[in-house]
C-alpha cells in the first residue's frame, strides 16, 4: 500500500520533494469497523486548489498537516464492505487519501455508475469541475442570451466547460488558453468562438476587445493576474466577473499588489464576486442532472489528460502550473 504525504510546504512552485512517498507491507490486514469500506483507488484528481491547502495561511479549507497524506477527490472500487449502503465491486468517490488502498468510514462517499459515465467523468464534468462550472456561471454570472463572456484557462477541467455551458445559453464566447494547440481546441472541440493565446498576444486587451465588439459582460476568471486586468479594461455597464481562481498567483511568494483596474469596476457598475463551489451544495443534485442530460444529448464534451502510475500524482499536480493538461487532468493508478 503506497501513501503521498506532505513533506514541506512548497514554497513558490510545488517540486517533487515537497512530497513523501511510504509503502506499507500489504500483509497489514486492513480489518473493517461496522460502517466502513476498504478502498482501492482507481482515479485520483489533481487540482489547482490542492496549492492553496499546502501552505498554512488561513483559507475556507484547513490546511493539510504536514506527514499527513494529501487528499483529493478519488474514484475507488470498493474491494470489501461493512456498510449496507455500499457493496463489494461498487465504485465510488469521494475526498479521500493520496493512497492505493484505504479504509474508509464512507462519510462523504457517492456511489457512481461506471454504465452512465466513465469513471473518470465523476471527477471532471460530473464532479466538482462541471459543479463548479455550472453553478459559477449560472449563480453569479446569470447569462442571458446575446452577451459576451471571456473565459480565462479556457481550455482546463473548468474553463472547457463554463464556455461550453455559455455557447448553450446562446452567448458570444471567447476562450483565453496558453498555447495555439488549446486555442484551436477551443474552437473544433467546444465551439468557442473566439481564442487567444495569451502567451503569444502582445497586447491583450487590444486583442479581448478585437475579439468582443460588443464588450464583456461575463468574466469568467480561473486565472488572475495580468490577463484579467487585460479582459477587465473591456466590461460593459452591469458586467458580471466571477473569480473562480487565479492560478497565475497561486505561487507568488510575494505580498498581492493592488488591482489598478477597480475604477473600470465602478465606471460599468459592475460585481465581481469571489465564490467557492461547495457554497453551492443545495444546487448540486439540480446541476449534475443538467449537465448529465447535456452530455447524453452531445451538447456538451470534455477533454481529459490522464497521467499513469500513483507515483505520477505529484508531477501531475506541479504539470497544472505549467499547462501541460488539457481539460481535466486525472491520474489512473
Ligand atoms: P485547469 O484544468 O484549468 O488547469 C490549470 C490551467 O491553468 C493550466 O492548464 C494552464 O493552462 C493554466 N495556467 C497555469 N498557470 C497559468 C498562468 N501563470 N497564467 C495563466 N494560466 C495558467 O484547472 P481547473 O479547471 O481544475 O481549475 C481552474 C481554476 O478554477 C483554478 O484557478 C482553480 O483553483 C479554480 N477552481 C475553483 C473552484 C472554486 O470553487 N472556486 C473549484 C475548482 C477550481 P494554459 O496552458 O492555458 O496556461
Amino acid at each position: 500500500i503506497k501513501t503521498i504525504l506532505l513533506k514541506h510546504r512548497p514554497e513558490g512552485k510545488p517540486t517533487v520533494s515537497d512530497f513523501e512517498f511510504t509503502t506499507e507491507d500489504k500483509d497489514t490486514e486492513l480489518t473493517l469497523q461496522d460502517g466502513e469500506v476498504l478502498l482501492e483507488a482507481v482515479y485520483v484528481s489533481v487540482d489547482p486548489y490542492l496549492r492553496g491547502r499546502m501552505s498554512d495561511a488561513k483559507s475556507y479549507v484547513p490546511p493539510f498537516e504536514l506527514n499527513q497524506p494529501i487528499q483529493s477527490g478519488v474514484v475507488a472500487k470498493v474491494l470489501d464492505s461493512k456498510n449496507d449502503s455500499f457493496k463489494k465491486g461498487d465504485f465510488v468517490s469521494g475526498m479521500l487519501d493520496w493512497k492505493t488502498q484505504q479504509v474508509s468510514n464512507a462519510e462523504g462517499l457517492t456511489k457512481v455508475d461506471p454504465s452512465k459515465a466513465p469513471l473518470s467523468a465523476y471527477l471532471g464534468i460530473l464532479g466538482m469541475t462541471g459543479l463548479t462550472a455550472f453553478t459559477g456561471l449560472t449563480e453569479i454570472g446569470k447569462p442571458k442570451e446575446g452577451e459576451t463572456i471571456v473565459v480565462s484557462g479556457a481550455a482546463g477541467a473548468v474553463g472547457s466547460v463554463v464556455g461550453q455551458i455559455a455557447k448553450i445559453y446562446g452567448l458570444h464566447v471567447i476562450g483565453i488558453a496558453g498555447t495555439d494547440e488549446k486555442v484551436d481546441l477551443l474552437q473544433s472541440k467546444f465551439g468557442f468562438d473566439a481564442g487567444i493565446n495569451y502567451n503569444t498576444t502582445e497586447d491583450m486587451a487590444a486583442a479581448i476587445a478585437a475579439a468582443a465588439p460588443n464588450g464583456v459582460d461575463i468574466y469568467f476568471d480561473n486565472v488572475g493576474g495580468p490577463i484579467s486586468d487585460a479582459v477587465l479594461v473591456n466590461i460593459n455597464q452591469f458586467a458580471r466577473i466571477i473569480i473562480c481562481g487565479a492560478i497565475s498567483v497561486y505561487n507568488n511568494t510575494e505580498a498581492p499588489k493592488s488591482l489598478s483596474v477597480q475604477p473600470f469596476l465602478v465606471k460599468n457598475s459592475a460585481l465581481m464576486q469571489g465564490f467557492i463551489v461547495s457554497n453551492y451544495a443545495a444546487k448540486f443534485p439540480e446541476a449534475i442532472s443538467q449537465l448529465a442530460t447535456w452530455l447524453a444529448e452531445d451538447k456538451l464534451t470534455y477533454s481529459e489528460t490522464i497521467v499513469k502510475g500513483f507515483d505520477n500524482i505529484p508531477n501531475a499536480f506541479i504539470d497544472l502550473f505549467e499547462g501541460k493538461n488539457k481539460g481535466k487532468m486525472i491520474v489512473e493508478i
